[in-house]
């Protein structure tokens, strides 16, 4: 049985959660599929109901779950709390405590969004990158770590030092570049290693174990590129790229860049899986709660999101495939929300729609779908 546990969260995650939901349970349905859909609080309303941002209920469930569909967590009225109250609290400790160690990000360019992108047309148009970074070590959990006075007299001319380490065991490398290779298996096989080898150790063992692990995919062409390089590539003639596998530190700066060259931040979708293809699949963008309870959020990221759980912890490749085919078809017709007008190529045709109409008009082709292949087969 399929066990989904939904978070909504904060702002406007209920609203692009209750948009994407009916998705997930017309494929399921479709699929024949045994399910349950349990519900859990994390982020700012979980504080103000249990006074922890990851109440142990949530723990609880998570733990019994098979995926998580998150929403977003946050907002003004939580910014003063002490850290171990604030919702993004609620959202580390998750992540680490069902050791998601690789995130997923996905890029892809809509030809209907092309003007949304600050490259030109003919060097986005049918972008489709997919960026897997190392999520639970590296620079941003390495011992030691610190900020400490000088107390070594040897040493003049400066008061204090700040420090972090990099560090990676072969064991952190080689998993992640399991599921790296296992995803290029499943599109273009071709997979870029992003380093820096030329000057740091922790990069040098990095490309040694990913050209170990590369004997076991003999499929899979694997590359390796300096990251200082690859940020100029992403920006140059990112269309080169087709699986990109990265540590932390550089997975942050690159997917967040390699995100920008789509433009639209309501459309970006993601997903942190652990060694068993458990995973938390979540929006990219926060809870905006300057547009929260206002039907106006776009809830294409949360469904792309769906799309990818189906994908990865449920192996239903097909129906995420048809979960895409029907956000794209939307797009095709002109349903815009309000973030997505001004990225679309023209303004004519264009059906200004809110969370609610955009969540259905994609579940009505989603239906056709289903229809069309569930009968067929
Ligand atoms: P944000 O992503 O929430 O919003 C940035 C801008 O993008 C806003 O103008 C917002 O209206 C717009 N936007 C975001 N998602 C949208 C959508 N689906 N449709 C239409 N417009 C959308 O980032 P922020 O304003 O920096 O942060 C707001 C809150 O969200 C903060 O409390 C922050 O800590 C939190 N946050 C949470 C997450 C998460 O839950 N994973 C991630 C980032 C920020």
């Amino acid at each position: 049985m399929a066990q989904l546990l939904v978070i909504p969260g904060d702002g406007i995650g209920p609203e692009i959660i209750a948009a994407t939901l009916p998705m997930v349970e017309a494929v399921f349905k479709a699929a024949d599929k045994d399910y349950s859909i349990k519900h859990a609080q994390l982020g700012g309303q979980a504080v103000d109901d249990t006074g922890s941002p990851y109440p142990e209920a949530t723990q609880k469930a998570a733990k019994a779950a098979d995926a998580i569909l998150f929403g977003a967590i946050g907002g003004p009225q939580w910014e003063k709390l002490p850290r171990e109250k604030r919702p993004e609290t609620g959202l580390l400790a998750i992540r680490e405590d069902l050791e998601l160690f690789a995130n997923f990000r996905p890029a892809m360019m809509f030809d209907e969004l092309v003007q949304a992108s600050s490259l030109k047309p003919e060097i986005v148009k049918g972008l489709d990158i997919l960026i897997v970074r190392e999520l639970t070590g590296g620079i941003y959990f390495g011992q030691p770590r610190g900020i400490k006075a000088n107390d070594d007299s040897t040493k003049p001319g400066f008061k204090t030092v700040g420090f972090n380490t990099m560090v990676y065991t072969d064991s952190e490398i080689r998993r992640l570049a399991k599921v790296a290779f296992q995803a290029a298996m499943r599109r273009s096989k071709k997979l870029c290693s992003v380093d820096k080898a030329n000057v740091l150790e922790v990069s040098q063992l990095w490309r040694d174990i990913l050209t170990e692990e590369a004997v076991n995919w003999p499929d899979v062409e694997l590359s390796h590129m300096y990251v200082d390089n690859a940020a100029m590539q992403l920006v140059k003639d990112p269309r080169q790229f087709d699986v990109v596998v990265t540590g932390n530190l550089f997975g942050d700066i690159l997917s967040d860049a390699a995100a920008m060259l789509t433009g639209s931040i309501g459309m970006l979708p993601s997903a942190s899986l652990d060694v068993n293809n458990k995973g938390l699949y979540e929006p990219c963008h926060g809870s905006a709660p300057d547009i929260a309870g206002q039907d106006k959020a776009n809830p294409l990221a949360t469904i792309l999101s769906a799309a990818m759980m189906l994908r990865y912890t449920f192996g239903m490749n097909d129906y995420a495939q048809y979960m895409e085919a029907a956000v794209h078809k939307v797009l095709k017709q002109g349903y815009r929300t309000i973030d997505l007008m001004a990225a679309s190529e023209q303004s004519f045709g264009l059906k200004r729609v809110g969370t609610k109409a955009m969540g259905m008009a994609v579940l009505e082709e989603l239906n056709g779908i289903l229809d069309a292949n569930t009968t067929s087969t």
